[in-house]
């Protein structure tokens, strides 16, 4: 039973590791960005309305995600456990969370927060060349998340929920420290702060 949050700035390597984690752990990994990502090359309604948005480098409107996520949260494979990469992304959405997690007798077992400085950021995003991966849209990015996504650190760490991590090592360290915090049976070792 592994339900866990994880939190970091753009390019930190949050989808590799979650990825990794997800599979480690046997829960899905919900990445809203990739199911953002599929809307907008599949055409749905979801994705018509948050092209503009994730192109731009701004979040999409509270109200598409939140929706999103209480319908991913209904799916049967979610009862075991979940991994969130990429959500909550402000303090709207994780308040939304808390509840909804309450609503369906559900806690957060830890937030992972992945460090990476700046400069290794916007490097990794351009090689990684993907559609927002932009200089000017990668700037935008990093403001936004700076603006509405790290007063997330506080709003957990006041729950003792948060753990840091060193993300600027080979992906195969952090791969490793993160199965160190989080064990397979899901519980999950919050010290650090
Ligand atoms: P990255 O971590 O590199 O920014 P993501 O795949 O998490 O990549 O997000 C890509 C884009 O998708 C964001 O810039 C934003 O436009 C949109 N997005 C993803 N998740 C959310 C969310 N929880 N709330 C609002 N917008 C989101």
């Amino acid at each position: 039973m592994t339900r866990l949050i994880f939190l970091g700035p753009p390019g930190a390597g949050k989808g590799t590791q979650a990825k990794i984690l997800s599979e480690h752990c046997e829960v899905p990994h919900i990445s809203t960005g990739d199911i953002l990502r599929t809307a907008v090359k599949a055409g749905t309604p979801l994705g018509r309305k948050a092209k503009g948005y994730m192109s731009a480098g701004e979040l999409v409107p509270d109200d598409l995600i939140l929706d999103l996520v209480r319908e991913r949260l209904s799916q049967e494979d979610t009862v075991n456990g979940w991994l969130f990469d990429g959500f909550p992304r402000n303090v709207e959405q994780a308040e939304f969370l808390s509840e909804l997690l309450a609503e369906i007798d559900q806690t957060c077992a830890v937030v992972i927060n992945l460090e990476v400085p700046d400069d290794e950021l916007v490097s990794r995003m351009l090689a990684r060349g993907r559609a927002d991966d932009k200089e000017d849209v990668i700037r935008n990015r990093l403001e936004v998340y700076r603006a509405q996504t790290e007063p997330l650190i506080t709003f957990y760490r006041a729950q003792s929920l948060l753990v840091s991590v060193d993300g600027n090592q080979p992906l195969d360290t952090v791969s490793e420290t993160l199965h160190k915090i989080v064990q397979r049976d899901g519980t999950a070792e919050v010290k650090e702060v």
